[in-house]
């Protein structure tokens, strides 16, 4: 399933149909390989394999709602009460997706594409040196690259 974006040189930057999803980046892009591994969507994650895509953002960025859809819930990628263990889960205009290690400002309703979703939380806190971002999954585990 890696496809020709595992061809692509590292930080490449995407024009899918989805919104620019961090406020300090000018568009959607990946994470390339640091000292805490990688980003890519099924790039290995221990003994499993990555099941999203991470979009680089600062700590402290303003995130976007990539579609127009609804928040359905707060999701907890972890649920170890760290201090970027928090997420939602936002589904419309064909897809379902759950985005992790943001501070939702709402955790359930309307939301249009490129509004203000929530607030990337403190990662360099838990993971000194690793590139920040908002980790994005489809909720059927399909690769969601190509909508960036
Ligand atoms: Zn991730």
């Amino acid at each position: 399933m890696l496809g020709a974006y595992s061809l692509l040189p590292l930080f490449e930057a995407f024009a899918g149909p989805w919104a620019n999803i961090c406020s300090t980046q000018l568009a959607n892009r990946v994470r390339g390989c640091d000292s805490k591994g990688c980003g890519g969507y099924t790039n290995e994650r221990g003994s499993q394999m990555h099941q999203g895509v991470d979009v680089i953002c600062k700590d402290g960025s303003v995130v976007y709602s990539p579609f127009t859809g609804n928040i359905d819930r707060k999701v907890k990628p972890y649920g170890n009460r760290n201090a970027i263990d928090n997420g939602i889960q936002l589904s419309g205009s064909g897809h379902c997706i759950k985005m992790f290690h943001i501070k939702p400002f709402k955790s359930r309703g309307p939301i249009k594409k490129g509004q203000r979703l929530g607030i990337m939380l403190p990662m360099q806190k838990v993971y000194p040196g690793i590139t920040s971002h908002v980790h994005i999954q489809n909720c059927d585990l399909t690769d969601p690259t190509h909508y960036l």
